[in-house]
Order: structure tokens, then C-alpha cells, then sequence
């Protein structure tokens, strides 16, 4: 019996002994999980990781730098928070008229000393449809005087501003006169960098003649206002498709 309960004790013991490995094991499984959990493994696996997105983050980024005109249209929502007339309708061209000369000089004012009429100037902005300034748009100007006449020998009253980075151009001039058949207008020819040109004009609100010109339109009207200095200024933004 002895050496039976020998056996048993030993039996007993080894069992116990057995469910304690047995127990201990899931220990170090639970540090294990839990060492896999804080996973320095992990944190050094993230890092691996982070690298990579970093690259991808890098070309995105060259992306966006070289895809200027995708990138242009996020910087162009902030002006064209401006042009709420953003709705991507081209301005209507016109007809050019008999009137034009070529090569026109550059001028910021068609202004010269002396000259009859009242100071306005015209101003605004180049787009293309989808609001973004077209910069280094040529904005080239041709008009009648004072009393409805045309420079037809030289260069008076025509002249060519270009845009600036946000599309934005300004011209000195007086308020074009009357001649027969035609209200007061501005000739405009937008030179587009492509090439691409629109020629149009430009009216004033509140002209009687406006009503029974047959060439007129409403929406080449521009918006106007007086400056600091009491001359007008008279606005208009062009859409031009690129
Ligand atoms: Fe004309």
C-alpha cells in the first residue's frame, strides 16, 4: 500500500507539476500577445510602413506641383470666391468693327494730356470656364474719343495691357462718344498666351442709346463704381475657353 501511495503522491505531483508548465505556458503567450500587442514590433513594423506612404506623399505632392493646372483650380477657388459669376459661360464675342489696327502699343492709360471725356478706368478679370485666371492674358483696347471719333492714322485710344498672375487687368481711358448707329462702347480683344483670341465690347449701364443699338448686349455690361479720386471705374470680367 505503501508503495502505492507512493506512485499515487508521485502521480498526484507530477499532474500538478504538469498543470502548472501547462499554466506557465499561457504566460508567456499572454506576454507574448501582449508584447506583440504593444507591438514594438509593430510600432517598428508601422515605421516600415511609414516610409512608404512617405514616398507616395512626396509624389503626390510632385504630382500636384507638376499638375499645375489641377493645382491652380484649388488656389483658383480662392479668387474665384471673387467671380460669383463663375457660372462658366464664355463672354459672348462681338463683332470687331471696321476700326481695328494692329499691333497696338502696350499702355496702362489711353489717357493723354488734355483729352476731352470722362476718366474711367476699365478693369477686371481673365478666366478661363472654370474660373481660373488666365495670367498674361492680353487685354487690347480700341475706342472711340470723346465725340464718337476714331483714331484711324496713329494709336490713340488703342492700346494693349497684359494680365497679371491673377488674371487681372486695368486700363486708363475716357467714355467713348456716340457715332451713328452705335451706343458707347469699348472694343476689347482678349489675346489668350495659347493664341486663342476674343474679341468682343464692352458697354456702360444707363446709356439711352444702349436700347436701340442693335449690337448692344446686356451681358457686356459693366459693373460701375467711382473711385477715390471721383473718376469711374468700369468693371468686367472675360471667360474665355482656353
Ligand atoms: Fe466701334
Amino acid at each position: 500500500m505503501q508503495v502505492l501511495n507512493r506512485t499515487l503522491a508521485a502521480v498526484t505531483v507530477l499532474f500538478v507539476l504538469s498543470a502548472c508548465t501547462t499554466n506557465t505556458t499561457p504566460s508567456p503567450n499572454a506576454t507574448a500577445t501582449r508584447a506583440a500587442a504593444p507591438a514594438p514590433t509593430a510600432t517598428q513594423t508601422a515605421p516600415a510602413p511609414t516610409p512608404q506612404p512617405a514616398t507616395p506623399a512626396i509624389l503626390a505632392a510632385t504630382t500636384l506641383a507638376e499638375a499645375t493646372p489641377s493645382a491652380t483650380p484649388a488656389l483658383a477657388s480662392t479668387p474665384s470666391a471673387a467671380p460669383t459669376a463663375c457660372a462658366a459661360k464664355a463672354t459672348p464675342a462681338q463683332t470687331e468693327g471696321p476700326y481695328y489696327l494692329a499691333n497696338p502699343p502696350a499702355k496702362d492709360s489711353l489717357v493723354e494730356p488734355g483729352m476731352a471725356g470722362t476718366r474711367v478706368t476699365l478693369r477686371g478679370r481673365v478666366f478661363d470656364l472654370q474660373c481660373r485666371p488666365i495670367a498674361g492674358a492680353k487685354v487690347d483696347v480700341w475706342q472711340a474719343d470723346a465725340a464718337g471719333a476714331y483714331d484711324l492714322k496713329g494709336y490713340r485710344l488703342r492700346g494693349v495691357t497684359t494680365a497679371d498672375a491673377q488674371g487681372a487687368y486695368s486700363l486708363a481711358t475716357i467714355r467713348p462718344g456716340l457715332y451713328p448707329g452705335r451706343t458707347s462702347h469699348i472694343h476689347v480683344k482678349v489675346w489668350l498666351p495659347n493664341g486663342k483670341t476674343l474679341t468682343t465690347q464692352v458697354y456702360f449701364p444707363g446709356v439711352a442709346a444702349n436700347n436701340t443699338d442693335g449690337i448692344y448686349d446686356a451681358a457686356l455690361l459693366a459693373a460701375m463704381s467711382q473711385a477715390a479720386d471721383g473718376s469711374e471705374i468700369a468693371e468686367l470680367n472675360f471667360f474665355v475657353a482656353p
